[in-house]
């Protein structure tokens, strides 16, 4: 619950309209399913996200780090906390030589596009990625054969005392869907990415191919969250689904795609529980046939 007090306190960071009440979190995840959150706050800027994050800091308040929830599924029960949006409000991109610098809030496909448009290089793996910048580097997002680790510089982050620190690509710790971030209490602001000068229409050409890949191997019609599981060691999670015989394996209104087995999607009106219910059984019946343990690689909340 948010108090009043609370409530006046986050006022004197943001505009009134950017805090939202009972926020259905459905809206904000491309699972589509969630229930509300207590509150969201919509971050416009730096020196909002410095004041807002050390005051939850200092206040104790539960909070989650929200981008464009391309990789989130929050439960049916919502969130109890405040969600700290970094999003479209903070979607600034601007080229400097071979450098594109972009607020966190910034789509990847945006900026994988400004890249294109000032021919340079690197970016076209992620051009399809739904996520934001800021997500897309907590996560080290990456698609045929890229990843974020090759091509970010520096990040700025906004630490618990409300402090811009720098850190630079080596100091991210990147792994497998993974950087230090997702383990520190940081808020990505901005990111440096370093790219090569190359062709334009010939990056235009790779990211168009890799789109036209997405949309053939893909359940893009359907909401989901990506790829549900990591790929664990030695094979490949929608093969070993697709090999347990759960291919359109259904509960309630979620079902593992007949597409590409390595998504769940929301096949009409699942619910969290619907998406997790069919996670915990994919996840048994592997284990029991294959003795491979599926890894999530969405970010659960609220459960
Ligand atoms: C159709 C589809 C296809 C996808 N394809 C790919 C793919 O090819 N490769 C891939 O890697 N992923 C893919 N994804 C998953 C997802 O898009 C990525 O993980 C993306 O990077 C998540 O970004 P987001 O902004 O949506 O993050 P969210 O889902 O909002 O958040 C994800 C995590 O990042 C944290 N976070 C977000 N923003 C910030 C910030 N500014 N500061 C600190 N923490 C933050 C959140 O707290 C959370 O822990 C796909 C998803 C969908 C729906």
């Amino acid at each position: 619950m948010i108090s009043q007090a609370m409530l006046e306190a986050l006022k004197g960071f943001v505009p009134t309209e950017n805090i939202y009440l009972q926020e259905p979190m459905s809206k904000h995840s491309t699972f589509r399913v969630g229930g509300p959150a207590d509150c969201l706050v919509a971050l416009e800027n730096e020196e909002q996200l410095r004041k807002l994050h050390h005051y939850v800091h200092l206040a104790g308040i539960p909070f989650f780090v929200l981008g464009n929830g391309s990789n989130i599924l929050v439960s049916d029960k919502g969130y109890k906390g405040i969600i700290l949006q970094v999003g479209d409000r903070m979607n600034q991109v601007r080229v400097e030589g071979n450098r594109v610098i972009a607020q966190a809030g910034a789509k990847l496909s945006q900026v994988a596009r400004v890249a294109m448009e000032h021919g340079l290089t690197g970016l076209e793996f992620a051009s399809g990625i739904p996520g934001t910048v800021g997500g897309g580097v907590v996560m080290n997002a990456g698609a045929y054969g890229g990843e974020m680790k090759q091509v970010v510089e520096l990040v700025k982050v906004v630490n618990r005392d409300g402090e811009i620190m720098e850190l630079y690509n080596s100091a991210m710790e990147f792994g497998y869907r993974y950087s230090i971030i997702r383990n520190q209490p940081f808020v990505v602001t901005q990111v440096s990415f370093l790219l090569q000068e190359g062709d334009k229409a010939q990056i235009k050409a790779t990211m168009d191919d890799l789109a036209a890949r997405r949309r053939e191997k893909q359940p893009l019609e359907y909401p989901s969250a990506g790829s549900t599981f990591k790929r664990p060691e030695g094979y490949f999670a929608g093969e070993l689904i697709m090999k347990a015989g759960l291919r359109g394996f259904r509960m309630g209104g979620a079902m593992v795609s007949e597409k590409h087995c390595g998504f769940v999607i929301n096949a009409g009106n699942a619910t969290a529980d619907d998406v997790m219910n069919v996670i915990r059984e994919v996840q048994r019946q592997v284990k029991e046939q294959f003795h491979v343990n599926l890894e999530p690689e969405v970010v659960f909340l609220g459960f």
